[in-house]
């Protein structure tokens, strides 16, 4: 596309809590902005009107009969959206020629391979789904090396981290002596962790400050949201995993920080809004209007931080845990997690036994050699993880 031309967008999650305020963010810049394709998993009706709104040249449902379904509603409203099916077509549709930016949103390990095909393809890659990079750890990185892509975070600590340094990425190495990510300690920071037994999935899901889909909710209840971060900005940034560090900050509103290498210290500061990540990630370097409302730092009724205690937070400290292991043990982590959150959401889970099934199989599953080495090994690394998971989930579930 020349340097005029809209963007051409393709939203991966489309119908997401990251797919709708991309979409809104894209809905404000017309002009810079089209929307190329769209994806779901269910919710029919959602991408419909998607799709309606957005007129997308095509949408993707993996699923053939939820996709029959789009392509007829789609036909009766008239509309030339061409409707995909197959997981391949996430791949496919990432890495189409006419595509310039993915906003890779789907979550959970789902969104490794489309996210790698665009990172191959050489893509602005805009990267929400955390459990790709988790998962992809040094292959995504070559991947996108090798293919030419811009890679812009979008979990909002690492945007933070991301807006704190120099365009030029041969600088950060000697300029960053560590990096501070901030979390807020979720709806149960301050309850006593012998409590946690009976918490149930709303509880978890209701967060303080962010409004997001149900997996990362209770990720960030159980802190294994920042442990998945922790591993995710060593990817990002090319750091040691002592260089990562985690301070809880209840407010939200300094979202990361960078201490360089003279101890001056880089923050960044806004309203807890997705929508600034994601209009930085679109419009990078330059900035646009994202929606969010102004920080007044005079209503904030200060900002205050707290250590990350290993006692309350235990999932937190799996990830340097993780990140010291063999190569792949970072994609154990996450497997076991996925299972163990689904798990919980099922009710078939106690919400403290997550970390646990995290710890176990963690320390059970070894990777093998040649499994990190590719997506089909790391794939296979990841059921050999989640059949593990699963059968401690199993076990701890059914009365001894
Ligand atoms: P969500 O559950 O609201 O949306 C997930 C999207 O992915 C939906 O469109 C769903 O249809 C699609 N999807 C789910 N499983 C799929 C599969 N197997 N194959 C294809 N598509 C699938 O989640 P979210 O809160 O938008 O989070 C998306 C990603 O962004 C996650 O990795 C999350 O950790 C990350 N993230 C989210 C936030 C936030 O504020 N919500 C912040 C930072 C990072
Ligand atoms: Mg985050």
């Amino acid at each position: 596309a020349s340097s005029n031309a809209p963007q051409q967008v393709c939203v991966l999650g489309s119908t997401g809590s990251i797919g709708t305020n991309t979409l809104d963010v894209i809905a404000r810049h017309p002009d810079r902005y089209r929307v190329f394709a769209l994806s779901a998993m269910s919710r029919v009706d959602e991408l419909l009107a998607q799709c309606l709104t957005h007129q997308p040249r095509f949408a993707v449902l993996p699923d053939a009969r939820l996709a029959a379904d789009l392509r007829h509603r789609l036909a009766d409203a008239g509309s030339r959206t061409e409707v995909m099916d197959g997981l391949q077509a996430l791949s496919d549709i990432a890495a189409h020629p006419e595509v310039d930016a993915v906003m890779a949103a789907i979550v959970g390990a789902a969104g490794l391979a489309p996210a790698m095909a665009a990172a191959r393809a050489g893509k602005r890659l805009l990267l929400a789904n955390k459990e790709a990079i988790v998962l992809g750890g040094a292959l995504f990185m070559r991947a996108v090396e090798q293919g030419g892509a811009t890679l812009l975070p979008i979990d909002s600590e690492h945007s933070a981290i991301f807006q704190c340094l120099p365009e030029d990425r041969s600088t950060w190495h000697a300029r960053i002596d560590h990096i501070v990510l901030t979390a807020s300690g979720g709806p149960f920071r301050q309850r006593d962790p012998a409590s946690l037994a009976d918490v149930t999935p709303e509880q978890a899901c209701a967060h303080p400050n962010w409004v997001m889909g149900r997996k990362i909710s209770v990720d960030s209840a159980t802190m294994m949201n920042k442990a998945l971060e922790v591993i995710e900005a060593r990817w990002l940034f090319n750091l040691q995993p002592e260089q990562v560090k985690v301070l809880i900050h209840p407010q939200s509103i300094i979202h990361s920080m960078v201490v360089c290498r003279d101890h001056s210290v880089l923050a960044q500061l806004g309203t807890p809004d997705m929508r600034v990540p994601i209009a930085y990630g679109l419009s990078f370097p330059e900035r646009i209007t994202s929606g969010a409302s102004r920080l007044d730092l005079l209503t904030t009724q200060g900002l205050s931080f707290e250590e990350a205690d290993e006692r309350r937070f235990p999932g937190l400290h799996l990830s340097w845990r993780a990140l010291r292991s063999a190569e792949g043990s970072t994609a154990v982590l996450n497997a076991a997690n996925e299972e163990a959150v689904a798990a919980f959401l099922n009710r078939g889970l106690r919400f403290d036994q997550i970390c646990r099934v995290n710890r176990e199989t963690l320390d059970a599953v070894a990777p093998q050699a040649g499994e990190v080495d590719s997506v089909e090994g790391l794939l296979a690394l990841d059921a050999r993880a989640r059949r593990h998971a699963q059968s401690q989930i199993q076990r701890l579930s059914s009365p001894a």
